[in-house]
């Protein structure tokens, strides 16, 4: 026993360290988003890149190796869902995936997606995808050998990659719940259009000066839970959410002075992904236990604030009249039903991230479909363009004029996340799933929200989510949670119940 303690401590204290190592690159790599001036860019990438070495040499130190041979060959560890077991379990996971890849690989994956990126924003910019093609090619052929190298149970390449995303979960059971998904939405939307019912989207497009946007997202972060001694909002022209680790969790947004959704609502979904960092337990850090289950319960976590929560008539029945304050001009006359149909607009557009609560899903679906052909090599990257458009026209009903707005939209596959997409709409589907529960056990969630009460369903999703960190597949912790298997049914429920009221479908 006392050898498994002293090798358990010591695993944990070099994974601590490793994770450590890791967040002053987090620290970095914020930075560069936010504040750096250009000049320092290759300064930064030099830095950036002798940390990434330095973290990876410490995670696949064969010392790590060994202690989890001697810790996984004793009888010690406890209760598999106990944190001894756990520890030990994301540790072996987290080690075999960063060994199996050979060096080569890795440095060759860095280096061609960096170039990758800077080639997309040139193509993306001028709508020219025969630029981008052969970078494409290279990086799937790349994925191929890193799928290759990590292999899988199933056989199926793709589940290799998705794995590292989205863990223990496969390319057929995100088909077996994406399908019946898709066939409801294109209903929904197709009703929405019919319906002849149109959102007045101007409302949300009048000026919004900057100042009172930022005071007013940030009231509603504070509002909905975010805690501000942990954390802070700054602006960067991509959002994102970076957790440093205990104590020190870092927002940031854009501001459109003639958009009110784009901060705002990018605020409350940063700050859902902030308020799952802040929720994990401090004392695991750089353990299975103090990090996140997967990306896409990580996303369930942003979407259910953003949109659940914040997207709702009862959210808004509590913060219209702070709304109305902020921004007199734009909103001093307007009812706030005609504010919150505005806010919940649905109609095909071109560009996923864009797209409102319904049509978002089918976007990611799309890329789904493609990346799992171009992996097992049913598509070739050349003809990209052309299979997207005939999917976007089968799904929307309209052709993307310019590849700019079709294929090139989106940076992941330049930058080599493939796999990465489907994570999004499993986040809407487990958000979904999740939240109709804690309305069963909480009582009436919208009583709540009109009052500005929101600390219950956070609680909720600490106790519950959150204090788990990686106990539980996301599979898994969707059941223990829930009673129930993952399914569409939660999110088609949501959906329909909400737009029908807004469009009298
Ligand atoms: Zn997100």
């Amino acid at each position: 026993m006392s050898n498994t303690v002293n090798d358990y401590e010591e695993l944990a204290q070099r994974l601590r360290d490793a994770e450590l190592l890791a967040s002053c690159a987090s620290v970095l790599s914020w930075d560069e988003q936010t504040h750096l001036p250009t000049g320092g860019a290759e300064h930064r990438s030099n830095q950036l890149g002798l940390i990434a070495g330095l973290a990876h040499d410490r995670k696949t130190d064969a010392r790590i190796g060994d202690l989890l041979a001697s810790l996984e060959s004793s009888r010690d560890l406890g209760d598999p869902d106990g944190d001894v077991a756990v520890n030990v379990r994301e540790a072996r996971r987290t080690f075999d995936r960063a060994t199996k890849l050979p060096k080569k690989l890795v440095e060759e994956l860095s280096k061609t997606t960096s170039l990758a990126q800077q080639a997309w924003v040139d193509a993306k910019k001028n709508a020219d995808f025969p630029s981008f093609q052969p970078w494409l090619e290279k990086i799937i052929g790349l994925k191929r050998e890193e799928a290759a190298a990590i292999g899988t149970t199933t056989g199926v390449p793709y589940d290799a990659l998705l794995d590292d995303y989205e863990p223990g979960m496969t390319a057929a059971q995100v088909n077996a719940v994406f399908e019946p998904l898709r066939k409801e939405l294109v209903a929904l939307v197709s009703a929405i259009q019919q319906s002849g019912k149109v959102a007045p989207l101007e409302i949300v497009e009048r000026h919004y000066p900057q100042v009172p946007q930022r005071v007013f997202a940030e009231a509603a972060a504070r509002q909905i839970g975010f805690d501000f001694d942990r954390g802070r909002l700054d602006e960067s022209p991509h959002p994102f959410c970076s957790g440093f680790g205990p104590g020190d969790c870092r927002l940031t947004t854009r501001f459109n002075d003639h958009h009110f959704n784009s901060a705002f609502f990018g605020v409350l979904h940063e700050a859902g992904h902030g308020i799952y960092e802040q929720g994990l337990p401090t004392a695991a850090y750089g353990l299975g236990i103090g990090q996140a289950c997967s990306l896409g319960i990580h996303e369930s976590q942003s979407r259910m604030w953003e949109n659940f929560v914040g997207r709702s008539r009862s959210f808004w029945t509590y913060f219209y009249p702070t709304a109305q304050q902020a921004f007199p001009t734009a909103l001093g006359g307007v009812a706030s039903d005609d504010f919150y149909a505005a806010v919940n607009d649905v109609r095909p557009s071109f560009i996923r991230v864009e797209a409102d609560e319904v049509t978002y899903n089918l976007h990611i679906m799309l890329r789904f479909e493609l990346e799992q052909k171009l992996l097992d090599g049913t598509l070739l990257p050349a003809d990209v363009p052309a299979a997207w458009d005939a999917a976007f026209e089968r799904d929307f009903g309209m052709r993307p004029a310019k590849a700019s707005q079709g294929c090139l939209q989106d940076i992941h596959w330049s930058g080599g996340l493939v796999g990465y997409f489907p994570t999004y709409a499993l986040g809407n589907m487990y958000a979904a799933q999740f939240f109709e529960t804690a309305r069963a056990e909480l009582g009436d969630l919208d009583a709540m929200f009109a009052k500005g009460q929101f600390k219950p369903l956070k609680s909720w999703l600490n106790e519950k989510i959150h204090v788990h960190g990686k106990r539980y597949t996301a599979a898994r912790l969707v059941e223990v949670v829930t009673g129930k298997p993952l399914t569409s049914a939660p999110l088609v429920q949501h959906l329909q119940t909400k737009f029908s009221a807004l469009y009298g479908i």
